[in-house]
């Protein structure tokens, strides 16, 4: 099976490189040109057209910023798809292009899976990804094999779309996770409790979470902010979660007050920051 992947930044560029050490040759197409020679210098093959990249691949793993840009490339590519490609789509992006770039894919005799994924540019860099899938049963246990070489859990959530849905879901948590913690840390800190004493507490106990067992002491506390995914995406997921929220008429009053800290994040904190910056905005009205 002869694997390309369309998007090679943080997280497609991580895939890349896993599935390079694991033996595989990949063929690989970014806008970015800088991006495209990171891609030669690791060893994959590259061409400057997504179009020949899918004539020559059979499972294509897409990794774009978000869902505008997946609609438009397979605008572009979807003439060239050969029948009984898989096309993968890792991108955080929205249930309902989803659903129906898999309506077209199946018209056209080809196959459009959701396969979104956790765990930021360490775990894409390492094949231990979280991965939860939407899409046709049969598809994916055909590229299981690839898939197990690129995560360390895959979940089957649904049919098409489900995949995006659970993963906005997902970082709808992540984001709210974010701002809680660091009020909680500002709470310890006007007790008297230091953040680490606090987290050591937090983290032994019913409280915790990835972000206060994960975020806070990698990327937070010691003041590194460099976990690979931005401002700009994270706002992006908080406003697919309000979108999806608003279509399916669920009130979510407390995701609401937290999507509002991040809208107004955009006001302090640029799209290339890092998202665990979120915490200063805590500190703002001090
Ligand atoms: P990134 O910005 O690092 O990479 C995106 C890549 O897509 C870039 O190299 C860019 O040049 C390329 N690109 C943009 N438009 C293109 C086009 N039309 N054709 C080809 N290439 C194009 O972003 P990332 O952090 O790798 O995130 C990719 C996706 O994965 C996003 O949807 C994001 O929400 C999701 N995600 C990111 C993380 C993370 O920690 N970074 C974790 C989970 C999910």
């Amino acid at each position: 099976m002869q694997i390309g992947i369309i998007g090679c930044g943080n997280m497609g560029g991580g895939m890349a490189n896993t599935l390079t050490k694991k033996g595989k040759k990949l063929l690989c197409f970014d806008s970015s040109l800088v991006t495209l020679e990171k891609m030669k210098q690791i060893g994959c093959k590259v061409t400057n057209s997504p179009s020949d990249l899918v004539q020559n691949c059979d499972l294509v793993i897409l990794s774009l910023p978000k869902a505008k840009i997946v609609r438009d490339l397979m605008e572009v590519i979807s003439p060239d798809i050969k029948p009984g490609t898989i096309i993968l789509d890792t991108s955080t992006s929205e249930p309902d292009t989803t659903k129906s770039l898999s309506e077209t894919a199946k018209k056209a005799h080809y196959h459009f899976i959701d396969g979104p994924v956790s765990g930021g540019p360490v775990a894409a860099n390492s094949g231990t990804m979280t991965m939860l899938l939407g899409g046709d049963k049969n598809v994916i246990k055909a590229i299981q094999p690839t898939l197990d070489l690129i995560t360390l859990k895959t979940v089957f959530v649904g049919p098409s779309g489900a995949g995006h849905a659970a993963k906005i879901a997902n970082n709808m948590l992540c984001a709210a996770n974010l701002v809680l913690v660091s009020e909680v840390v500002k709470l310890g800190n006007a007790c008297g409790i230091s953040p680490e004493d606090l987290l050591n507490g937090i983290n032994a106990g019913s409280g915790r979470s990835g972000v206060s067992e994960v975020n806070f002491p990698k990327w937070v506390l010691n003041g590194s902010y460099n976990s690979g995914f931005t401002m700009g995406l994270m706002r992006k997921d908080v406003k697919l979660g309000l979108e999806l929220t608003n279509k399916y008429a669920v009130t979510t009053p407390a995701f609401d007050t937290i999507a509002s800290i991040w809208e107004e994040s955009n006001n302090s904190l640029p799209d290339n920051k890092d998202f665990n910056e979120i915490y200063k905005m805590s500190k703002k009205n001090d």
